[in-house]
């Protein structure tokens, strides 16, 4: 680990990835996206028909998803198998099965130490859900974003509709709803607060004040 690194973790849609790009950007870090690879390591299992209540099976069929991470133009591009799959893992069908997934030992072994060897040479903003806990329990500065679930949804519903696909916003927030109780319940590494992070609450605030008050509190 380098040392400098920022964790940033909270429930599904707090605006963690926007967030923490614009730190990335701004203290010229790179911006490590780990629900992607969780993401990916879904859409295997949904391609290869897995049963994603079947825990045996999943750890089983997870060594036969090789996922990397790749920058393009300075953005982070998932492939699994070689395949670049950064834009067919961000469907509700994906988000419900990476929630499934994720919960498996096997498959969050094989992520985290992906995720870890990211961090050996580079200082990394890195997002997700057990980054200051579990993936950079030395990260220099931890944060936990979080907001109430309408908002969640709403912002979810609405990056959506920007890319122009069909969204429900009941539905959505029924997702987010699920897939939070998923992720804070599961045995291995749950969502929680690392005790030594700073929870910020974005649900009245804008992008750019929650980007600010993160670069505040970067003391490097
Ligand atoms: O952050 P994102 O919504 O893309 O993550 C998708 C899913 O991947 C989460 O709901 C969670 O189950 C899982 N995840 C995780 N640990 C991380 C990042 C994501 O378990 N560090």
């Amino acid at each position: 680990m380098s040392g400098f690194d920022i964790a940033i973790d909270g429930p599904a849609g707090a605006g963690k990835s926007t967030i923490a790009k614009l730190v990335a950007k701004e203290k010229n870090m790179i911006y490590v996206d780990t629900g992607a690879m969780y993401r990916a390591m879904a859409l295997y299992m949904l391609r290869n028909k897995v049963d994603l209540e079947d825990r045996d099976a999943i750890a089983g069929k997870c060594q036969g998803a090789e996922i990397t991470i790749k920058y393009q133009d300075g953005v982070q591009c998932v492939f699994l198998n070689g395949e670049n799959v950064n834009d067919l893992i961000r469907t509700e069908e994906v988000s419900i099965a990476a929630s499934k997934t994720s919960a498996v030992p096997e498959v969050r072994k094989k992520l985290v130490s992906l995720q870890q060897e990211l961090a050996i040479t580079e200082s990394v903003v890195m997002d997700g859900r057990d980054i200051g806990t579990k993936v950079l329990p030395n990260a220099r500065l931890k944060i936990f974003l979080t907001a109430s679930t309408k908002v969640r949804a709403r912002r979810r519903f609405d990056e959506l509709l920007e890319k122009g696909m069909k969204a429900d916003l009941m539905e959505i927030e029924k997702d987010i709803k699920e897939r939070d109780r998923m992720d804070m319940t599961r045995a291995e590494s749950p969502l929680v607060q690392a005790p030594d992070s700073v929870l910020l609450d974005t649900s009245d605030m804008s992008i750019k004040e929650v980007a600010d008050k993160i670069i505040s509190l970067v003391d490097w």
